[in-house]
């Protein structure tokens, strides 16, 4: 923002570029109100736990920049993108650092736990050293009645001892259980965060990156389409960007009923989808061809003046695993495929 600034102090206004041409300053504007979004995307995946605040913030600052603004605007729009940056850093430091406490408690009830076993385990061993004590001090005994009661009183006394070492060991062992299912449910609602895109509610990046992973590992053929929505930055640009938001929370829940339950169908990130298959390139073929058919056409989202109709258009590229292939090449040829026919249908287009 500091070089934004330096430069518009410094660049030919737009009136004095050519005006044939988009102007100069309007498409620094873009790529900086681009850059924002971006911004706010990431920041939602950097830390899913403090919520989208910051995405949302910097949209309105986003929908608010314009070259034609004054000077004192850009100031201010420059100041709350720094506060909102600065807090944001300080909110997800915060949850972080609340996490590793979280952690550090759960590794201090666990040393607890094994330091009382140390404990009880010493006591028990005090108790049987009095027992044997005893019943080494009863063969010494003349008296055959002292004898009897004597060692009537140290069975007794081993029974009791035992009795509450079971005691003990069975509220030791629940104390145990009871923090490892906590343990347990912590992990597995830390492992669904991350599995989730926040926004669609589709698998995220990380958890699809980790299926491709698996099928590897296994060897198993399997394809993978990435999906790209067709003009997707004209419907925030139009509309704003929460009727952008509800456009791909509404595509990704198409994506979901046009695929199959075993199916695994992930947000890469902005518009694109990415979907793993395991069949086939001709099965694959088959699918992607019936999905985009279900998934493209007329779209109603509500927006802040009411519901808009917008007609959605994607283009997909699919790709098959070839042995030994890295996952970053096979995502890549997707993403190659993908564009050639974004490019072919511009191209049909014009
Ligand atoms: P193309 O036809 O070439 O795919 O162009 P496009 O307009 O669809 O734009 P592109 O795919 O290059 O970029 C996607 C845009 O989506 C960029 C960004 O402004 C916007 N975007 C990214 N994440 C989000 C989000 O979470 N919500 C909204 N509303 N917009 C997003
Ligand atoms: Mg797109």
């Amino acid at each position: 923002m500091i070089s934004l600034k330096r430069y518009l102090d410094s660049a030919p206004t737009d009136a004095a570029s050519d005006p044939g041409k988009p102007g100069l300053l309007a498409m620094v504007f873009d790529a900086y109100g681009s850059a924002l979004l971006e911004m706010g995307g990431c920041s939602l995946h950097a830390c899913p736990g403090v919520g989208d605040g910051l995405k949302r913030d910097l949209v309105e600052i986003q929908s608010g920049l314009s070259s034609g603004m004054s000077p004192a605007a850009l100031a201010a729009a420059d100041g709350s993108v720094r506060e909102r940056l600065r807090g944001w850093g300080h909110d997800a430091a915060r949850h972080y650092q609340q996490k590793a406490c979280e952690v550090k408690g759960m590794l201090l009830a666990m040393a607890r736990t094994a330091e009382s076993v140390g404990a009880r385990d010493q006591r028990c061993a005090g108790q049987m050293t009095d027992v044997t004590e005893r019943l080494k001090a009863i063969a010494s005994l003349e008296d055959l009645t002292e004898i009897r009661a004597s060692i009537e009183k140290s069975a007794a006394e081993l029974k009791s001892s035992i009795d509450r070492m079971t005691a003990e060991g069975k509220a030791v062992l629940d104390q145990l259980r009871q923090q490892v299912a906590d343990y347990q449910a912590k992990l597995e609602e830390a492992e669904e965060i991350a599995s989730r895109d926040a926004l669609t509610g589709l698998s995220s990046r990380l958890y699809v990156e980790g299926q491709i992973e698996k099928r590897m590992e296994s060897g198993q053929p399997f394809c993978v389409a990435l999906v790209d929505i067709d003009h997707f930055k004209k419907v925030n640009d139009e509309y704003g960007h929460l009727v952008g938001d509800e456009l791909l929370k509404q595509f990704g829940a198409e994506l979901r009923s046009a695929c199959r339950a075993k199916d695994v169908i992930g947000r890469w990130g902005g518009d694109e989808f990415l979907l793993l298959f395991d069949a086939t390139l001709a099965e694959s073929e088959a699918q992607t061809e019936r999905l985009r058919k279900w998934v493209c056409g007329d779209y109603t989202v509500q927006g802040k003046a009411g519901a808009v109709k917008v007609r959605v258009d994607a283009s997909i590229g699919l790709a098959m695993r070839e042995p030994g292939e890295a996952l970053k090449e096979l995502v890549d040829r997707a993403d190659a495929a993908m564009y050639e026919q974004k490019a072919g249908s511009r191209a049909q287009v014009v």
